[in-house]
């Protein structure tokens, strides 16, 4: 069953690049409602679990090495279709092959520094979003 819940971060590119701000207004104004955020650091430890799934990947070292750089946000968010409208909002992984208005063209430098994350599943959102926050950190 469609949980109406999304998990994102904004990466270490948006938060060094003062991109958050911006990026957080438009995800407001795109109608999500915040269940849960907060501005926290991987280890490389963290990052290598949250992104496990890409192990067999070329470009995992990197990602990895990358994701643990600098602070990101961590949020759950809410809205009807959460998934699919998210990964509207943010447009496709490579900034240079993303919708015009999307987060990636306007935010984005490259396919590894591509400012924010979004679920690509109801499952997956649960599973990241687990892996940040205790329900007592949900509203
Ligand atoms: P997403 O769901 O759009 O974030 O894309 P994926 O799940 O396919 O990849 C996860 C993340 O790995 C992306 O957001 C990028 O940060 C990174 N990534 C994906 N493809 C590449 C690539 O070809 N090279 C590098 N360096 N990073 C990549």
């Amino acid at each position: 069953m469609a949980t109406n819940r999304t998990f994102t971060m904004l990466k270490p590119d948006a938060a060094a690049n003062g991109y958050i701000g911006g990026i957080l207004k438009m995800i407001n104004d795109a109608g999500f409602r915040i269940v849960a955020m907060k501005y926290t650091k991987l280890s490389a430890e963290a990052a290598g679990k949250f992104y496990e799934v890409h192990k067999e990947r070329p470009f995992y070292g990197e990602l990895v090495t990358y994701m643990s750089s600098g602070p990101i946000v961590a949020a759950i968010l809410e809205k009807e279709n959460a998934i699919p409208a998210f990964r509207t909002l943010i447009g496709a992984t490579d900034p240079a092959k993303a919708d015009a208005g999307t987060i990636r063209k306007i935010y984005a430098k490259s396919i590894s520094a591509n400012a924010v994350h979004g679920s690509d599943s109801d499952e997956n959102a649960q599973i990241e979003g687990n892996f940040f926050f205790s329900e007592l950190e949900r509203f």
